[in-house]
């Protein structure tokens, strides 16, 4: 009897030590993620304009829906898919 209690016991504690190395593992992760969309949110990634292919911040990029397809437009051809009557995304 006393040894089965002792394997629930030790059956138990390595469950609680798994979720903590999960947890810890998880938490990672997670940081990591972070911090790569930081870098990404600090106007490293640009973004060609679909219809100038001029390299712009991808913030300053309206998006547009054209064929099915979601396309990028920067400020200076705005206009250009307005003309076209494209639906703003
Ligand atoms: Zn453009």
């Amino acid at each position: 009897m006393n040894s089965m209690t002792g394997l629930i016991g030790a059956a138990l504690l390595l469950a609680v030590l798994g979720v903590i190395g999960w947890l810890r593992r998880r938490r990672r992760s997670s940081r990591v993620t972070r911090l790569s969309s930081y870098s990404k949110s600090r106007g490293i990634a640009k973004m060609s304009c679909s219809f100038c292919k001029r390299k712009v911040p991808a913030k300053e990029l309206s998006y547009y829906a054209r064929h099915g397809k979601a396309i990028g437009v920067c400020k200076a051809c705005r206009p250009q898919a307005e003309r076209q009557a494209l639906p703003r995304l």
